[in-house]
């Protein structure tokens, strides 16, 4: 039989933060004025690489356009090969910032590194600690030190009990705003870039009162699945999706095969405010800033 992580147990000699038994209410995070891990799901969305100014603000505008809530762009990419393009760096965390405030969208963007943390950290809205760093405990040593969201994507060959062992360490540093992303594992499956694992929403619900989100673009690493999984994974009881958009995904620097066009974007938002009704969420379509002023 397959093993379970016990449920509501602190083990160790430090109770474990992210279990439900410190905390039995859901924790909501919220980020740029919205919440995350409350009743509404939210959806993430842009390009794999912020690659200038022209892709950027027209990631941007097809995300606030469709109805997304937090605008998502790669400065500093964790590349496999040395030889792909690695990011603006520093250049484009300014263009993220120009992206934001052209749209009233906040951003999320990966820090790899505790040296450009600073530079990160000062512009974002949200920093993501991307898979291969889940277990870069200096890293997340120093995001911990930190108050503000983090998005912490799982390990590719991660266990959850790891995972969860990972988000504690953002945790014990007493930043309490974190939000954990699964984002597919490595499987024999060889036809999809990795396998995501749907089973890891409900079990991790279970596990931990931190919000849950899924990222069915790595999960797929096909454009056209990733619409049907993230529709599963809202049905699953994800707090949110977190989905790769560029203006022209033939002609992108990285990802372009998981990539939505603005238009695909646009359909799949609207089939996920169908889920989310169906399973008693709400997807409002509209940034916190957008959604305020419409209200007001
Ligand atoms: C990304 O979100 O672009 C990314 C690199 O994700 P992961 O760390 O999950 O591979
Ligand atoms: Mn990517």
């Amino acid at each position: 039989m397959a093993r379970t992580p016990e449920p509501n147990t602190a083990v160790g000699p430090g109770v474990r933060l992210a279990l439900r038994a410190a905390s039995p209410a859901a924790t909501i995070v919220s980020v740029g004025g919205g919440e995350v891990g409350g009743r509404d799901v939210v959806v993430i969305a842009g390009p794999c690489a912020v690659e200038s100014e022209a892709q950027v603000l027209a990631a941007a505008r097809a995300v606030q356009a469709a109805g997304g809530h937090i605008l998502r762009g790669g400065a500093f990419k964790p590349r496999t090969s040395p030889f792909s393009f690695r990011g603006l760096r520093e250049d484009g965390l300014d263009l993220l910032v120009r992206a934001r405030a052209l749209t009233g969208l906040p951003f999320v963007t990966e820090v790899m590194d505790p040296r450009h943390l600073e530079a990160v950290a000062s512009r974002a809205d949200m920093l993501q600690i991307g898979s291969r760093n889940m277990q870069n405990f200096t890293l997340l040593d120093e995001v911990g030190r930190l108050r503000m969201p983090v998005l912490l994507k799982r390990g590719m060959s991660a266990t959850l009990d790891e995972f969860l062992y990972a988000a504690e360490y953002v945790l014990a540093g007493g930043n309490t705003q974190v939000i954990l992303c699964e984002r597919g594992i490595r499987t024999f499956e060889p036809s999809t870039r990795y396998t995501l694992d749907l089973n890891a929403i409900p079990m991790l619900k279970r596990l931990t009162h931190l919000p849950v989100i899924v990222d069915p673009s790595h999960g797929t690493g096909h454009a056209w699945m990733v619409g049907r999984m993230a529709s599963a994974a809202v049905a699953a009881g994800a707090d949110g999706v977190m989905i790769e958009v560029h203006p022209d995904p033939a002609a992108a620097l990285s990802d372009g095969e998981q990539s939505l066009t603005p238009q695909a974007f646009a359909k799949v938002t609207a089939e996920l405010a169908a889920v989310a009704a169906a399973v008693g969420r709400r997807l409002r379509i509209g940034s916190p800033a957008i959604l305020d002023a419409a209200s007001r």
